[in-house]
């Protein structure tokens, strides 16, 4: 056996991107320079991580375009990375907009046997200021030598759970939160120094036993998210249905309730055997007991206990491994 490695996976996002200026921080192009160019940028890494590091180029796109072929690699690169008795740990470079959703994934995924650490950045790598770098080093801080494995989110120097990250704010260096619970960690001069026990938030888990069934799989069901709140309407439900939709999340009102006009869409849609997931549109919190839909009492198993942009990628994975039995 070789000496432990980190390897570090890059997908784009702002933390890649380039600009016209050094001033510019809106406006450049994500996903433009390499994930090698950017351990570079820090010239103390493999040092400060007392172990060799390998960059691997997965892909390179603005988070936003994210897709299933992109995934189906990045997974691919992670399970082989993890049966690796070479690699110590992961580190993910990606874009803020969908950082969540790949978290989320990849938690789901993933059998939880080393660290898997994704981070980003709200600043083109050519800005004056740029955020990249230092959040590169902190991931690698916690790959390395944070000792926890798991999926975890390193940014801003906070370390956050895969299942709680939420981007919150499109512009700001803070752009990312976990508002159920805050950071389990903070990352402080190349330590860390977490705030929970070990166990306490990212519970050992044997990842989804039919992964390369999942992983062959030309694309994930479609699931949509529909919006309750004033003036909702029955419409979008019906055409959705219509048009072959196989999930819907609903970001409803408070504890994940819906408006009256939408609600006899959906029982149609469930009756069509449509999953329909209720959800809440609150940006802080959880639905927390059924939520009636006329007529019917919602199991528990029909309320989406993630924030909606999660509970939508959980349903579409529920709906592809249920295809798969
Ligand atoms: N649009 C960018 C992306 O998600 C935003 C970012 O990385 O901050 O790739």
């Amino acid at each position: 056996m070789g000496q432990e490695k980190v390897v570090i996976l890059g997908t784009g996002g702002t933390i890649a991107g380039r600009a016209d200026s050094q001033s510019q921080g809106v406006g450049y192009r994500a996903g433009q320079i390499t994930v090698q160019s950017l351990l570079s940028a820090v010239p103390d890494l493999e040092q400060h991580a007392r172990c060799p590091l390998q960059a691997l180029q997965i892909a390179q796109v603005d988070s936003k375009d994210m897709d299933w072929p992109i995934w189906r690699a990045l997974l691919a690169a992670c399970l082989q990375a993890l049966a690796s008795p070479d690699t110590r740990a992961v580190v993910i470079t990606h874009g803020t907009d969908t950082l969540e959703e790949t978290a989320w994934l990849l938690h789901r995924l993933l059998p939880a046997t080393k660290p898997v650490v994704l981070t980003c950045a709200m600043r083109p790598a050519t800005a004056l200021l740029a955020d990249g770098p230092q959040n590169l080093r902190d991931a690698v801080t916690v790959a390395a030598r944070g000792g926890r494995a798991g999926v975890w989110v390193v940014a801003g120097g906070e370390v956050h759970a895969a299942q709680h990250v939420q981007k919150v704010q499109p512009y700001r260096l803070n752009a990312l939160s976990s508002p159920e619970g805050g950071p389990l960690a903070l990352v402080e001069e190349g330590v860390v120094r977490w705030l929970v026990p070990a166990g306490a938030a990212a519970p050992s888990h044997e990842g989804l036993q039919q992964l390369d069934a999942l992983l062959a799989l030309p694309c994930l069901p479609w699931v949509e998210v529909v919006f309750s709140g004033a003036l909702a309407r029955a419409d979008a439900v019906d055409a959705l249905v219509a048009a072959g939709v196989r999930g819907i999340v609903v970001a409803g009102t408070g504890n994940a309730t819906v408006h009256a006009a939408m609600e006899s869409a959906l029982l149609r849609a469930r009756a069509l055997g449509v999953r329909v997931w209720l959800g809440t549109r609150c940006a802080q919190g959880l639905p927390v007991g059924p939520a009636p839909l006329e007529n019917e009492v919602a199991q528990p198993s029909d309320l989406a206990r993630l924030p909606i942009a999660k509970a939508r990628i959980a349903l579409m994975l529920e709906l592809a491994v249920q295809s798969l039995s």
